[in-house]
């Protein structure tokens, strides 16, 4: 499915969230590492890749639950923070009636399988339906 930039500018307008910036990059560097996008949530401002494709416009999405779920480091388990995130970023995707890339959902339930792993390492207790959520193919 292609989507056309003026259909993916139109997204983007209508969930940035009001009084936020969105900021595109060729490549997103955070702490020195590539990364596909991140919040900083005290300029208000989404940096992200170039959003030009489902991918890119998965990863905004991604973004921009982080926001709306406001993860501003008030204690919820990152594993629940990226749950949350994906789940946004798939929802929106849904209402915009854009399916959601087969690799996008691979990818996002190898994020969230990751910091289920890291969470448990810990010895936390964490949600069982999160954890199979994450594990299912
Ligand atoms: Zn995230």
């Amino acid at each position: 499915m292609r989507l056309s930039q003026a259909r993916i500018d139109g997204i983007i307008r209508r969930h940035l969230p009001r009084g936020w910036k969105h900021e595109q990059r060729k490549t997103v560097y955070l702490h020195g590492e590539n990364v596909r996008g991140y919040v900083e949530f005290i300029e208000r401002k989404i940096i992200t890749e170039t959003v030009k494709d489902r991918e890119t416009l998965f990863c905004f999405l991604h973004e921009v639950g982080h926001v709306r779920c406001k993860h501003v480091g008030i204690g919820i388990p990152r594993y629940i923070e990226e749950y949350e995130a994906e789940w946004y970023a798939i929802t929106a995707m849904r209402n915009e009636e854009i399916p959601v890339p087969q690799e996008e959902l691979f990818f996002a339930k190898q994020n969230v399988r990751d910091q289920v792993r890291a969470a448990e390492e810990n010895d936390e207790d964490v949600h069982q339906h999160i954890k199979r959520w994450s594990s299912r193919k």
